[in-house]
């Protein structure tokens, strides 16, 4: 059996990683890119149909495969559920060490939006999200993240060669900026032009307010673009649903936000799940308009997708919301409720085959 620690995946190195081994040994730095497109672009898991160079294709035979210094990884599809709506697939994916993660193709308006897990489970506890209740198992590498993509982008190609990966959300299991480093080199990989080359403003970090990673991003200047959700327009409001808010405050992360903004002169779209009486109320949207004076934001409203105990806010409630927002001048939207019959929906997440230990 393969060991773990001899292995290397080859979805954890860039190009500039791929090609300093190749160059290592012995290929010439100007092959990589065949090599690269092979496994990025074309997302192949068997090379040996491929013409590749001499020097490349012994190197691939000798050292990539089962058993091999190096291997792709393996994300080994447990399940596979559609979505009535006919546009929504879930997978679920086993890791190697066994823990299933989950990966939802949406395609809408012929834009295909692939949504990601960043960890396995997840540390911030949101009492409405079924991720959140599950806990934090791991953190996943980069490898596992670009592993995910490659997925969907093969079920894609299946249901039709022409279409490719438009856009990608990491709004799948996990607090991505709780896993920064791996989730920033995975975004590199995704969004290398020679390889899958989703462009990098069609990437949306999604989360919960770690507040030193969203600093971390505006000081490093990263392309992509943030979602913050925001649930609660005051302490205690939020608190009462993002336990992570008891480390951040909402009055800390609103001042990165802000920081955030300043320096990237980006946009910063704030999720709001609306919760039946808890978080949908007129006070509540007057004090977020106050909360959020200032920045560029754009608030997305997402109906609350049920998980034990929890209901959503009713449609009329929703959308009185939504219009004194608006009328503040925000632009304020609702998402679709995608895949709510496959447990694909926001927050309902959670591997339900995950193997009991
Ligand atoms: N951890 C990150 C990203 C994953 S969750 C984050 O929290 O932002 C992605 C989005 O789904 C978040 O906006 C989250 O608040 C939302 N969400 C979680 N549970 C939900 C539920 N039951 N219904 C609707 N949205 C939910
Ligand atoms: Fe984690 Fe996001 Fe779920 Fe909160 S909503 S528990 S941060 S995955």
């Amino acid at each position: 059996m393969t060991s773990l620690a001899t292995t290397s995946s080859l979805y954890d190195l860039d190009f500039d990683g791929l090609q300093t081994r190749l160059v290592a040994d012995g290929i010439l730095a100007h092959h990589t890119k065949a090599f690269w497109r092979a496994l990025q672009r074309d997302a192949l898991t068997d090379f040996s149909t491929k013409p590749f160079s001499p020097p490349l294709e012994k190197w691939i035979q000798k050292n990539v495969g089962s058993g091999k210094i190096y291997q792709i990884d393996p994300l080994h599809q447990v399940d596979e559920i559609h979505s009535t709506d006919g546009l929504t697939r879930k997978f679920l994916l086993r890791l190697q060490d066994g823990q299933v993660i989950e990966t939802v193709l949406m395609g809408y308006d012929h834009r295909h939006t692939v949504c990601v897990s960043t960890q396995a489970g997840c540390a911030m506890g949101c009492v409405f999200c079924a991720t959140g209740q599950m806990g934090f198992v791991r953190h996943l590498r980069p490898g596992e993240i670009v592993a995910q993509v490659l997925h969907a982008q093969r079920v894609l190609r299946q249901m039709d060669p022409r279409r490719r990966l438009r856009n990608l959300v990491l709004m799948g299991m996990g607090e991505p900026l709780h896993n920064y480093e791996a989730v920033i080199h995975a975004l590199g990989i995704i969004s290398d032009v020679r390889g899958i080359g989703i462009g990098p403003s069609k990437i949306a970090i999604s989360t919960v307010g770690v507040v030193p990673s969203i600093l971390r991003l505006a000081a490093e200047n990263q392309p992509y673009r943030l979602a913050v959700s925001l649930h609660g327009s005051n302490e205690e409001e939020r608190s009462a649903l993002v336990p992570a808010s008891k480390k951040w405050s909402l009055a800390e992360l609103i001042s990165a936000c802000r920081k955030y903004g300043e320096l990237t002169q980006n946009r910063i779209f704030f999720e709001w799940t609306l919760i039946d009486g808890q978080n949908d109320s007129h006070e509540t949207a007057l004090r977020l308009i106050k909360l959020l004076e200032g920045i560029d934001a754009h608030i997305n409203l997402i109906p609350l997708n049920p998980t034990g105990g929890y209901h959503g806010a009713a449609s009329e409630r929703g959308h009185a919301f939504q219009r004194i927002l608006r009328e503040a001048g925000f632009p304020c939207t609702f998402r679709q409720r995608r895949g709510i019959d496959v447990a694909a929906g926001c927050g309902m997440l959670k591997a339900e085959k995950r193997p009991r230990a």
